[in-house]
């Protein structure tokens, strides 16, 4: 989270002072950072947050609490969008902020996943207090970074990485389970194989975008969902041809690369986590297509 994120956001957004300081701690891998965004009532909508930060002298106090934070018990940073004008309509009163996760005040508790790994946390804030110049950008203005910051998590999410392995490993299972010559299966992989280039093709044109140094538009969600739902028609290919191991028996024969289930298990958040698939086609009816309602 640390380059695909919070870095590539303080690079367009930080001051000078915390480009200088955060910048290198990210590329050295010395800072671990997490993100508060979601909370128990503002996934989809999150800009109904409520965790506030509140001014009191040279320190922000931030009470309130965040969820499904992946990895914050490894983390040594988050950032985290917060209430600073209860007043203001829901977009106009939220701020970003950077804290370290020692700061006291702050508990993490992890959550258990389908997969059995601790791999999300609830993070609670109790009177924490925070140092005001750890604010990116205005008070007040931390929408349009926290937008940002999620086009640069859905070309992440977007990446045709997780899919091309996922394709690899549909082969080699393939292979174990004696069906790579089968002709109904050759059709099916091959099919998933030329989605995956196309997938390659569009990526490829975002990242053009970012080289150029242009902004990412809404566009970027048809990225997000072209590969989480690719990604995951591989995977429920693998259960279709892995037998009794597609039922969750753990990786066939000792060997990692052979766990249809494992794999399966993973893939399925990808459609929720950077904003579900049904927001992103929400976005993409409404700001790209343009159509009513
Ligand atoms: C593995 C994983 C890791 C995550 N990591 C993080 C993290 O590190 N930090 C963080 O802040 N968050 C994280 N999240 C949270 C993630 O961003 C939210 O789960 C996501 O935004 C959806 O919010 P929600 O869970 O509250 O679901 P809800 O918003 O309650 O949505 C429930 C369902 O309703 C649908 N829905 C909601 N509104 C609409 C609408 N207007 N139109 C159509 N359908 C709608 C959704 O698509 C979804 O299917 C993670 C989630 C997962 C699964």
């Amino acid at each position: 989270m640390g380059m695909t994120m919070i870095g590539p956001l303080l690079i367009k957004f930080g001051r000078p002072d915390q480009q200088q300081h955060f910048l290198p701690k990210i590329l050295a891998g010395e800072h671990i950072w997490c993100q508060g965004y979601s909370e128990p009532n503002a996934g989809s909508d999150l800009a109904s947050l409520r965790t506030e930060a509140v001014l009191d002298g040279d320190h922000w106090v931030v009470n309130g609490q965040k969820i499904w934070t992946s990895l914050a018990m490894d983390a040594n940073w988050i950032f985290l969008l917060v209430l600073t004008d209860k007043q203001a309509k829901k977009q106009d009163g939220i701020s970003f902020l950077l804290v370290p996760m020692d700061t006291p005040g702050i508990t993490v508790r992890p959550i258990t996943n389908l997969d059995m790994a601790d791999e999300f946390c609830e993070t609670f804030f109790d009177n924490v207090r925070v140092p005001r110049d750890n604010l990116v950008g205005q008070i007040n203005k931390g929408w349009t970074m926290a937008k940002a910051l999620l086009g640069f998590e859905r070309i992440g999410s977007g990446s045709p990485r997780q899919s091309a392995y996922a394709l690899k490993r549909l082969r080699l299972l393939a292979e174990r389970m004696g069906v790579w010559d089968d002709g109904q299966f050759q059709d099916r992989y091959t099919r998933l194989r030329l989605d995956l280039e196309d997938h390659k093709d569009l990526y490829e044109t975002f990242v053009e975008k970012v080289r150029r140094g242009e902004s990412l538009g809404p566009d970027v969600s048809m990225l997000k969902v072209n590969q989480t739902e690719l990604y995951q028609r591989i995977t429920e290919t693998m259960l279709d041809i892995a037998g009794e191991y597609g039922a969750g028996l753990g990786p066939m024969d000792g060997n990692r690369d052979l766990n249809p289930a494992g794999l399966f298990l993973q893939s399925r958040p990808s459609t929720i986590y950077a904003g579900s698939n049904e927001i992103q086609r929400n976005i993409l009816a409404k700001n790209v297509l343009e159509l009513p309602g």
